[in-house]
């Protein structure tokens, strides 16, 4: 274990932090109260409130996977009868969102290859999408050969601007990846108006999103196919694993072929030799969509219970000169991955460093930023180094991008700008209110 100052400095230098941030508090927690030399007074801190215990399974998740073990085949294709996991997966699924086709697989990585395979993009194909988010998001549209195209972000959505995209749109483009960024909805009336106007296919990645609506409609089930990561920090999780779902007769069917190495397990004449698409494995086994069946029941309590909180915190924040909360229309509903402020630097007498230890002193938990750098700026885009060090689709003329010149100035700001709360269910609305006093405290402290 590194020292705590180790630690502290990695943190705070390093936006790994936002991985430290969807630790159990308590855990964190414990670690900072034993070693931590005694604080001036406890009772100077506005943070007093410690989240509760957070109990993301139990008994119920173990007698599911009980029940999958008992069974004699783990394989997702091949259970039968009432302890047939990935059926009762699949049926929980659909009662939060009702697509007509869904698929589990490994992860939400897998969850965006496979829907970018399936919505048919091919070498030198263009895809736009956002410069802030898991790489997970964008890796599928290469390995696809197509061509990741960045969109800048709303200001204080930090989700693809409606305009941006519109403005990004060539001859190329076939689909848009949208991502709902740290549980806030896209503005995916814009979206879709654009996709339709342009027959361009609409990608939601709602792996941050679980639960989150977009004007009463869950998030995932406007676009053309949805996508979700089941990986362990996300709302719910099952260790790993994904979902990706569609409605559309066009997409919908082929999402399982590209799960599963191309093969149609729903043909009953079938056979290997008729195999049509390269895809490869992406399958989850029988164990995880027991242990995501039981997940799947939580999630509303989840995500109501993360959209209150959020809600507090906006309206706490709210006015205050130096601060800006995020942007969340009242008729939607954030489900809060983390929750993330931006400062107006010209406004306050710090550094966001500065801010940030100034809100850690008050017994707040936060980090700066969340990813240490847009997509764009990794080396293997500035290097245009996919594969063994070269890119194809370039060097066979079926594209023009240059990453070096790629600038998405909002984006830039969001991220150097940006301060990340933790927020989750374990935490209650006294904890989150003293968190937006402190942020209160602390612009109060620096305003110019
Ligand atoms: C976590 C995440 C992914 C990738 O999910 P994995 O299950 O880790 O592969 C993709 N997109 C977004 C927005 C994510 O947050």
């Amino acid at each position: 274990m590194p020292s705590k100052l180790t630690r502290r400095k990695f943190l705070q230098a390093n936006s790994v932090a936002l991985l430290v941030a969807q630790l159990p508090i308590t855990a964190r927690g414990a670690d900072d109260a034993t070693k931590a030399p005694v604080a001036k007074t406890a009772t100077a801190k506005t943070v007093q409130s410690k989240p509760g215990k957070w109990v993301r399974w139990d008994e119920r998740e173990k007698q599911q996977v009980t029940a999958a073990v008992e069974q004699p085949s783990l394989f997702y294709w091949q259970g039968k009868g009432p302890n047939h996991q990935t059926a009762l997966f699949i049926e929980r699924f659909k009662e939060f969102n009702p697509c007509k086709h869904v698929v589990t697989c490994s992860s939400g990585t897998a969850a965006v290859h496979i829907a970018v395979a399936a919505a048919g993009i091919g070498p030198g194909d263009e895809v736009i999408t956002t410069p802030i988010s898991d790489i997970g998001s964008i890796s599928g549209i290469l390995f696809q050969q197509g061509v990741p195209v960045f969109a800048d972000l709303g200001a204080s959505t930090y989700n693809l601007d409606p305009k941006a995209v519109e403005r990004a749109i060539t001859s190329k483009t076939k689909a848009i990846v949208a991502v709902h960024l740290a549980g806030t909805p896209c503005d995916l009336g814009a979206l879709k108006a654009i996709a339709d106007r342009h027959q361009l296919v609409l990608i939601e990645d709602c792996a941050q999103a679980w639960g989150a609506r977009y004007q009463g409609k869950p998030v995932g089930s406007l676009g053309h196919i949805a996508c979700y990561s089941l990986m362990n920090s996300k709302h719910i999780g099952t260790g790993d694993g994904g979902v990706v779902a569609s409605s559309d007769p066009r997409f919908g069917p082929a999402l399982l072929k590209f799960a599963d190495k191309g093969n149609d397990r729903t043909d009953p004449a079938y056979t290997w030799d008729k195999t049509a698409v390269l895809a490869t494995n992406y399958r989850m086994s029988e164990l995880q969509a027991a242990f995501g069946a039981v997940q799947l029941q939580r999630l509303e309590g989840i995500a109501a219970k993360r959209a209150a909180l959020g809600r507090i915190f906006i309206e706490g924040i709210s006015g205050v000169s130096g601060v800006l909360p995020p942007a969340l229309p009242a008729t939607d509903r954030g489900t809060f991955w983390f929750f993330y402020l931006r400062l107006q630097l010209d406004r306050l007498r710090c550094s966001r460093l500065q801010f940030v230890e100034a809100l850690r002193a008050e017994g707040a938990a936060c980090s700066a930023g969340y990813i240490p750098v847009p997509l764009y700026r990794l080396p293997y885009f500035q290097q245009h180094a996919f594969f063994g060090g070269r890119w194809p689709v370039k060097e066979l003329g079926l594209t023009t991008m240059d990453y070096t010149g790629v600038r998405c100035a909002e984006a830039e700001a969001i991220l150097s700008t940006g301060v990340n709360c933790p927020l989750n269910e374990s935490m209650d609305e006294t904890l989150i209110r003293e968190t937006a006093a402190a942020v209160r405290k602390v612009a109060a402290r620096f305003a110019v």
